[in-house]
């Protein structure tokens, strides 16, 4: 629905699909070395700064000057940085580091523990992630600003990281330490969880610290990681401060169509090849998408917006009953809308054939589907087989991995948002909504009741074009209101009477 957004996981999730999910290498010592930091404790009376937005800007132009790389080849991983930037959070944050347990998982992913007055209470935990994608390869000199130099220019801080998402780290650390500091001791257990390997699926970090919270018999009542932000120029509400708050998001399936047809010289081929076969079934999968519907979450999205949008749409909005229809054809002629509303189809990869003047007897391409919540991985291959309609076709899934479900919001979790961002940014309007991506918040779901995507910061749709690409930056007027927004969320949240 909203472009900024959309944008934002397209990139993300053009990097995510390009990358293999392989182990990185670990590193005993690092990983020592990391513990021993971390375990040291700092002279008592130590007390944070006031917050104030430069200052804040300083503390993550600092953080983004530490190259901590996911790359590409797993080869190519290095430890290094990683560990500087946790000694570097060390000496930033001392109240944090003193007060609260820190522990290093998989060798380089962080798990914050701030002990609750009510440990019987399930706990809030705030993710983020330390790592960043790669700087493309010949363009680091095209940058208005190096990079890694974490310079503040022209009311930004600039370098990779700073959107994606150290801005993230920062703000749930300086909402921390200003608590601290303020003497605030929460009710339910807090955990900061800082995974190393997010832009690789979080097969290490985020996968280890949720395993690391399960054995423990911890249960998370309320779970926030990055996805949206606030934005003045959502298109759904132009010109009005809009924070998404990703609610739900979709799920992951791919199918393998393979072709078989009669082989052999291409001076004698049958009618239709193996490949003709495949690139027909392909078509028809296009033209035969799943049907479109609008889900609870984009309903409530709309009724939520409805209040503040004119007339006309006012009330298409809250008669949805009447108007679903128009609402989803016009919803369909748009690229980054129609995915809001459609179980998405993606024909990513194709092979077949060796020689100009060979016939294969095979061909097989691989289909990536997007499943809207309630869409079934069952449902998608009886669709696609029935699309398809020819036997020479075999269809097999690849992959298939479901999201966690939607969160409330109509309960207290939403309200801590609701509360939190509106008593430092009063008219903005918080829109429930759902992510046409994946997260790794899903490595959660055993442990995570509600999840909530949302990091509240304020960043513009010109900004976002930055995101994973050139000149990535975040502005430094907004980071103090940032950390504000935060500290209500940490605060709400460790408060919230248990829900029943
Ligand atoms: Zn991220």
């Amino acid at each position: 629905m909203e472009g900024p957004a959309a944008k934002y996981y397209v990139a993300r999730y053009r990097w995510q699909m390009q990358e293999v999910a392989k182990r990185l290498p670990r590193s005993l010592i690092h990983s020592l070395i990391l513990a021993q930091l971390l375990s040291s404790t700092i002279a008592p009376g130590a007390l944070a700064d006031e917050v104030d937005a430069e200052t804040v800007a300083e503390h993550l132009a600092g953080a983004i000057r530490f190259p901590t790389i996911s790359p590409a080849d797993p080869g190519d991983f290095d430890g290094q940085p990683f560990i500087d930037l946790a000694a570097y959070l060390r000496e930033t944050y001392p109240l944090v580091h003193q007060r609260l347990d820190v522990e290093v998982v998989a060798d380089y992913s962080l798990l914050y523990t701030w002990r609750g007055s009510r440990p019987e209470r399930d706990a809030a935990l705030f993710m983020s992630h330390l790592d960043v994608v790669p700087v493309e390869a010949g363009t680091e000199e095209l940058w208005q600003h190096p990079p890694f130099s974490g310079a503040i220019e022209e009311g930004h801080v600039w370098g990779r990281g700073a959107l994606d998402i150290k801005c993230g780290v920062i703000t749930w650390l300086e909402a921390a330490e200003a608590l601290l500091a303020e003497g605030f001791v929460p009710e339910r257990t807090v955990y900061l969880a800082f995974g190393h390997d997010e832009e690789l699926g979080g097969t290490e970090g985020a996968a280890s610290i949720a395993k690391t919270l399960e054995d423990r018999g911890a249960r998370i009542a309320l779970l926030f990681d990055e996805g949206g932000s606030i934005a003045d120029d959502n298109s759904l509400l132009p010109g009005v401060p809009v924070a998404m708050v990703f609610v739900a998001e979709k799920a992951y399936l791919t199918l393998r169509l393979t072709a078989h047809g009669r082989g052999g010289h291409s001076s004698i081929p049958p009618r239709h090849t193996s490949i003709g076969k495949l690139a027909s079934a392909i078509h028809r999968i296009e033209e035969n998408p799943m049907p479109p519907r609008l889900t609870d979450t984009m309903r409530a999205m709309l009724e939520a917006s409805a209040p503040h949008q004119s007339f006309l749409r006012r009330f298409a909005f809250n008669n949805l009953w009447l108007t679903k229809g128009t609402i989803l054809r016009s919803l369909l002629k748009d690229d980054l809308q129609r995915v809001m509303v459609q179980t998405s189809t993606a024909a990513t990869v194709i092979h077949g054939g060796v020689k100009d003047n060979v016939v294969p007897e095979s061909a097989e391409a691989m289909v990536n589907f997007r499943l809207l919540p309630g869409d079934t991985p069952e449902g998608v291959i009886e669709h696609v087989r029935s699309a398809i309609d020819d036997p020479d076709i075999d269809i097999e899934s690849l992959g298939w991995s479901p999201a966690p479900p939607p969160a409330a919001i109509d309960g207290p979790a939403f309200e801590v948002i609701r509360e939190s961002v509106n008593a430092v940014v009063p008219d903005a309007v918080i829109l429930p909504a759902l992510l046409p991506g994946a997260t790794d918040t899903r490595h959660y779901t055993r442990i995570a009741e509600d999840v909530y995507r949302f990091v509240p910061v304020r960043v513009g749709s010109s900004l976002m074009e930055s995101f994973h690409g050139r000149d990535e930056r975040i502005g430094v007027a907004h980071l103090g209101e940032a950390v504000e927004m935060a500290k209500g969320m940490v605060r709400r949240s460790a408060s919230l009477a248990q829900a029943p």
